[in-house]
């Protein structure tokens, strides 16, 4: 899917829709207190959903466009990232956690960068396959590091709150490139880093 990253979110339109929706859709009584501000209240929690449809590749560029000179040559891990998405096939929640680790050729990240650029990478309706993707490909894109890897789980509502209703399910995928995919030992190494809970 091409990354439809400079759309317009026009809230009006989300605003009205919302209303049909409810009212015609559902037959909602719409002088009801409770449902009166909710189509304005859609539009807001929509638009802020998918922030990220809005110009979000070039603030994720310009993100990683800002690393920084290093000699380390170890592994680089965040995990525990938690972001929010929304499924594209049922417009329902999805809840990601992410762990993500590179290893630098050169140049490094600030730390807050990686959590950063997954959270606006998540503002927009994407399957999850396509979401670990990217978030590998920005970051050999921009930083060349001699390896990357990515796993996210997700639990998405589409699968918990109806049709099969599995409600503590997990969907687990995960990108690799470089020294992660080449050399077997790396991405052990990354695993055993990733279950090492540190006492703090
Ligand atoms: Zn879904």
């Amino acid at each position: 899917m091409e990354n439809p990253s400079n759309n317009k979110i026009d809230k009006e339109i989300i605003e009205k829709s919302f209303r049909d929706i409810m009212e015609k859709g559902l037959g909602l009584d719409m002088n009801d207190e409770n449902f009166k501000d909710s189509p304005k209240r859609f539009a807001k929690s929509y638009s802020e959903i998918f922030s990220g449809l809005m110009d979000s590749e070039r603030e994720v560029h310009e993100i990683l466009d800002k690393s920084f000179p290093t000699k380390y040559n170890g592994m680089v891990l965040e995990k525990g990232i938690t972001v929010f998405s929304m499924c594209p096939h049922h417009f329902l929640p999805i809840r990601y956690e992410v762990s993500i680790a590179y290893i630098p050729n050169g140049r490094a990240l600030g730390l807050s960068k990686l959590a950063r650029i997954i959270k606006l990478m998540a503002k927009m309706p994407c399957l999850q396959e396509d979401f670990t993707e990217r978030i590998v490909n920005e970051i050999e894109d921009h930083i060349k590091p001699l390896g990357v890897i990515c796993v996210v789980n997700g639990a998405h509502y589409c699968m918990r709150m109806r049709g099969i209703e599995q409600k503590d399910s997990w969907t687990t995928t995960s990108s690799v490139r470089g020294v992660f995919k080449t050399k077997d030992e790396m991405e052990l190494k990354y695993y055993n880093l990733l279950n090492n809970k540190p006492e703090l």
